[in-house]
């Protein structure tokens, strides 16, 4: 996946697993943009957040 701001380089990809969905938080080390998806396709920290408080 590639950094959606600048556009060059790879991101980190950190994958873990909330609530039983696959989560997936892409880091770019070149501008420290910070992106959030699902099996589902992008999503917001704030939806992230949401699964986590409402997990298990
Ligand atoms: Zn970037």
């Amino acid at each position: 996946m590639r950094c959606s701001r600048c556009t060059t380089g790879g991101m980190v990809e950190i994958r873990m697993k909330i609530a039983g969905e696959d989560v997936v938080f892409h880091s770019c080390a070149r501008c420290e943009a910070k992106e959030w998806s699902t099996e589902a396709g992008p999503t917001s920290l704030g939806r992230v957040l949401e699964l986590a408080r409402s997990g298990r």
